[in-house]
């Protein structure tokens, strides 16, 4: 199979597809970090899918994520477009989608899906920055890679720099723990500041909204990021639903990744900010179940700070 050819079939699933050798992308991969693995399969690629922009704003009793979790989960749209590709050529194959150990941000770069911006996502001249990536170890020998064109780059816009309501980009760098979207993924006891720079159930938006790579960006919708009526999580269900019949009842959702309690805990974030007192009998209950360190230690602290409003 020639390059070309592989590329083809790909572009049946993906808007964009780019191709290197694995070991061009493990050299340059290993000039960053000491810790990357080895991958035995000679080919990778790459992929970019787009997902639309759309805003549900949450409300007292229904709160919402970043809208890249709208419609079904990204990670199993990849993985069932990758799959069905991947039927079609009798190939071992290695898909990983977002939570892998390699740095899917630099293979994107390396292949020319788009630039490395400041608000440090990967922007595509035609797509913008709403794309999900995927990288794809095949064991074939190609003799040529297939790399996109870049003509683009963020240029003097400070644009996201000014817009983060944290201060975690800055010219030239970005401090992951003062990010929204990185703190209200972790399973970590937060801080009254971090709860009023929250705003959302799961994610931060932000620096992708303001950008002007992004206008006119993110209005077409693949089928599966239809939406699916689960975008806007009740905070009745999220309070009293077991784990298992909130997952049945949210399933497919890309915010249900990190597990219910992590939910819940950025649930009282959002009631913090809201000063939300319609829901503190649920969370002194939320405090009577065996929940870890990080969740009681936030639920106390929010309880001691709403009940002042009741
Ligand atoms: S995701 Fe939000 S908090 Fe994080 S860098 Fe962007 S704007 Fe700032
Ligand atoms: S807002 Fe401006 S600086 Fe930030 S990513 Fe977009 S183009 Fe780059």
């Amino acid at each position: 199979m020639n390059t070309l050819a592989l590329r083809n079939i790909f572009l049946k699933q993906f808007d964009l597809v780019g191709i290197i050798r694995t070991e061009d992308y493990l050299m340059e991969a290993k000039k960053r970090r000491k810790d990357v693995f080895d991958h035995p399969y000679p080919t990778l690629v790459v992929l970019g899918l787009r997902y639309p922009k759309r805003f549900i704003n949450s409300t007292e009793t229904d709160f919402v994520s970043s809208f890249y979790t709208f419609g079904k989960d990204y990670h199993l749209v990849m993985q069932a477009r990758i799959k069905d590709v991947m039927a079609s050529l009798d190939v071992a194959y290695e898909a990983n989608v977002d939570s892998h150990p390699y740095d899917e941000r630099l293979a994107a770069v390396m292949t020319g899906l788009g630039f490395f911006a400041k608000n440090q996502l990967i922007i595509n001249e035609t797509f913008g920055s709403y794309l999900f990536l995927g990288m794809v170890f095949i064991d074939i020998e190609l003799k040529e890679p297939y790399l996109l064109e870049v003509n683009d780059d963020c240029g003097t816009c400070t644009r996201c720099i000014e817009a983060c309501p944290t201060g975690a980009l800055f010219e030239g760098g970005y401090d992951k723990s003062k990010c929204i979207s990185f703190y209200n993924q972790e399973k970590q006891p937060v801080t009254e500041e971090q709860m009023l720079k929250n705003y959302q159930l799961f994610g931060c938006d932000i620096c992708q909204i303001v950008c002007p790579k992004n206008i006119k960006k993110g209005n077409f919708v693949h089928d599966e990021f239809q939406l699916s009526g689960k975008e806007m999580v009740s905070v009745v269900d999220l309070f009293t639903l077991t784990n298992k019949t909130f997952t049945n009842k949210y399933r497919d959702m890309a915010y249900l990744w990190k597990g219910k309690t992590l939910l819940m805990r950025n649930g009282l974030m959002l009631m913090y900010r809201q000063k939300n007192t319609r829901y503190l009998s649920l969370i002194e209950e939320s405090l009577t179940s065996n929940k870890p360190e990080w969740y009681v230690h936030t639920a106390e602290k929010v309880l001691r700070y709403l009940k002042q409003f009741e």
